[in-house]
Formats: C-alpha cells, sequence, structure tokens
C-alpha cells in the first residue's frame, strides 16, 4: 500500500502562514525563521562540502574551524539563538531530514510550495481573516518588529478578556534552558470560562493522520501550553526576550510601531520599554492558564471538519521529551534519522538519494520484511 502521509502535516498552519506569506509589514507581524535558515544553507563560510550525509556534513556545523577537537554546538555554529516551535515539530518527524532542510533551504522552500501545503495556507488565512483585520506597518528594524508581535500580544489579551476567540497569539519563552518562538492557532473561553487552546490542521486526505503525525501535534500544543502559561504566570522575563533575541532595548521603535502603539493607547517609546509594559499586562491579566488542548482537522477539498480530539496534557513528559531533542541542538548527541519502523518516511523525502542514514534504514527494513520480521502494524497504521 501506498503510503499517503502529508509530511508537512506536523507544522502548525498557524506557522505556516507566519513563515511563507505575511508580508514583513503587516501585523500581525511574522516570526520568521526563514532569515536565519537562508543564512545557515546559503553562508559561504559555514558549509562548502557537499551534502550527502548529515551526520558527517553536519560536522561543519558543530565543530569548531579553528579547534578540530573543540566541539561546539549546532545551537551556537548555526547562530540560532532561540527556535521555532515550528521547528521542533519537523525534528519530531525526523531529525536528519530538519538538518538537511536547514543545509538546504531551497529543497525545502520548494517542497514548501506543494499544493496541500498551498491549501491549508489558504485556509487559514481565510480563518484568520474570519475574526481578526490584518493592518499593515511599516518596519524598519528587528527591534520594530518584535515590537508589533508584543503589541499583538497587548491587543489579543484584552479581546481575550472580554471573553472574545482570537487567533495567531505570538507565544515565547525559556523552556529548559532555549528560548522557544511560536504561534497559537486559536485560543478562546469554554462555556464554563476556562481557556481552550484549538490547533487547526487542514489535511489533503479525507482521514485522520497517523500516529507519526499525530505525535507532532500533541508535543506543539503541549509546547503552546508551556508557554502561554510561562507568559501569564511570569516566568519569562525581560532579559529572556532582549538576550535570546539579540535586541537593543533602548533604540527608539519607529514611526509606524509608535503610531500604531498610540492608537492602542500604549506610549512607551523604546523595545524595553514596550517588554516591560507587556509582561506586566500578562501577569495582571484576568486570562487564566490554558485548560483544554484541541486538535481540529479540517479536509482541505471540501473545508468539511474530518474530527476533532482533545489532548491530554502531561507536563514532566513533555518537559522530559524537550530535554531529548534539545541535546541535538546542545551538541550533546548527533543527528538522528528515522527508525526502521518509520522507513517509510523516507519514500517521501525529498533529501532521500543524499541521505545515507535512510539508505541504511530502507535497507535494513526491506530485509526485515523479507525475513518476516517487519512490524508491518506500525507501518499499516500509518497508511491512509
Ligand atoms: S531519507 Fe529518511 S532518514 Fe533521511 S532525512 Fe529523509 S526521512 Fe530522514
Amino acid at each position: 500500500m501506498e503510503e499517503k502521509e502529508d509530511p508537512w502535516g506536523y507544522i502548525s498552519d498557524a506557522e505556516l502562514l507566519d513563515i511563507n506569506l505575511m508580508p514583513d509589514h503587516c501585523v500581525p507581524h511574522p516570526i520568521s525563521t526563514q532569515e536565519d535558515e537562508t543564512h545557515l544553507g546559503s553562508s559561504p563560510d559555514r558549509c562548502k562540502k557537499p551534502y550527502t550525509n548529515p551526520p558527517r556534513d553536519f560536522s561543519c556545523l558543530n565543530r569548531s574551524p579553528e579547534k578540530e577537537d573543540g566541539i561546539i554546538s549546532p545551537q551556537y555554529r548555526s547562530r540560532r539563538w532561540h527556535l521555532s516551535v515550528t521547528l521542533l515539530c519537523e525534528q519530531t518527524w525526523c531529525e536528519m531530514k530538519m538538518v538537511f532542510g536547514l543545509l538546504r533551504p531551497l529543497i525545502k522552500q520548494n517542497e514548501m510550495k506543494n499544493p496541500a501545503v498551498m491549501a491549508g495556507i489558504s485556509i487559514h488565512q481565510k480563518r484568520q481573516r474570519e475574526i481578526h483585520d490584518i493592518v499593515p506597518i511599516q518596519t524598519q528594524t528587528r527591534e520594530d518588529q518584535e515590537a508589533i508581535k508584543l503589541l499583538n500580544v497587548m491587543n489579543m489579551l484584552s479581546l481575550l478578556e472580554e471573553g472574545q476567540c482570537v487567533r495567531e497569539f505570538p507565544v515565547f519563552g525559556v523552556l529548559e534552558g532555549m528560548f522557544f518562538m511560536g504561534v497559537i492557532d486559536e485560543l478562546s473561553l469554554s462555556t464554563e470560562g476556562e481557556l481552550v487552546l484549538t490547533e487547526l490542521k487542514t489535511r489533503k486526505e479525507n482521514s485522520l493522520p497517523g500516529k507519526a503525525q499525530a505525535k507532532g501535534h500533541d508535543l506543539q500544543v503541549g509546547v503552546y501550553k508551556l508557554l502561554f502559561d510561562g507568559m501569564i504566570s511570569g516566568t519569562v522575563k525581560r532579559n529572556d526576550i532582549i538576550r535570546h533575541l539579540k535586541l537593543q532595548p533602548k533604540r527608539v521603535l519607529g514611526t509606524a510601531v509608535l503610531h500604531h502603539a498610540g492608537a492602542m493607547g500604549i506610549e512607551e517609546g523604546t523595545l524595553g520599554g514596550l517588554v516591560d509594559l507587556v509582561l506586566k499586562t500578562l501577569t495582571s491579566s484576568k486570562v487564566g492558564p490554558i485548560q483544554h488542548l484541541k486538535l481540529e482537522y479540517v479536509h482541505q477539498e471540501s473545508g468539511a471538519l474530518i474530527d476533532s480530539r482533545p489532548v491530554q496534557y502531561e507536563g514532566e513528559v513533555l518537559r522530559g521529551e524537550l530535554r531529548e531533542y534539545l541535546g541535538f541542538w546542545r551538541g550533546q548527541r548527533d543527528a538522528r534519522g528515522v527508525d526502521v519502523e518509520e522507513a517509510w518516511k523516507c519514500k517521501m523525502c525529498p533529501f532521500q538519494q543524499n541521505c545515507q542514514w535512510g539508505k541504511d534504514i530502507s535497507g535494513a527494513a526491506t530485509a526485515a520484511c523479507g525475513s518476516g520480521g517487519g512490524d508491518s502494524g506500525q507501518a499499516e497504521n500509518e497508511v491512509k
């Protein structure tokens, strides 16, 4: 049977939208990883070797060129001072594929243009515009761009306090020592007044995702909850934002940003002042922690709801998984490819031809099938 998983289904539609479509000067403003990824892949100083196998080639990201035995973490080498939740979810699918995507951004960008991804973006845009107006704002600096996100937080927080539904809520904070950023699809209040997070996933197939994708989805909404709850409980500090995003707190914000802030009744003129105000507003807000996590699957062609399901939140388990994924970024271990039970992922991978891990795993899977020892039950679970 042919595998029909959508390899991009693990990415939040909100974050896809954030990465690809929103112009730089729009509100809500994108929390883009695009710039970093392009830089990483295209810099002539970084990796000049052809990439045939990430464990070997990625070593140019985790070893100092000056000191052969001096291991420097991929986080440092890639100058990735924060991670997006999207990237973390890519990592859950296949760590090696994520690395290839960073090293070969053009291939990844082409994959992102596939019709299923574009259809998902279109549906998401429509939903966003159902409840939010998009206001174009000219930005000149990174401080302006981050200020726009903070203004969005202020605006959406007051809407939530009024009991309204909000979409594309920016979240950020330090988890297990790493600064994360993300965008929550939707926050709303239940009839009991409890805060509900809903993550929309659009599907090319009129069916629910398999276990491999569902795993990434569950992790994603759990991380969003950790970040949001941290924001309102005061665990996010001013320095976390300034230091991890390498911002200049005293820089005066651009005219258009100041004008927009003024229209919201905000008089802060610098990014640092705005950060202080937003953090104070978050901790004094009436909005409580997220009580319910929900995934909603929508069929792309018909727009019909396939199903929605609650996600169980287990904070300690989630943090343990995070630590394991972050081990790679900290240089504590090499990147890993898929397990033999998930060799089917390699068949739809754009890096298959270059990935020795994938070739080895595919060979092992074929041998296991030939000897009758393959885990066919798992594979069938993933087939739509
Ligand atoms: S070929 Fe397989 S192991 Fe290699 S990057 Fe692709 S999915 Fe991962």
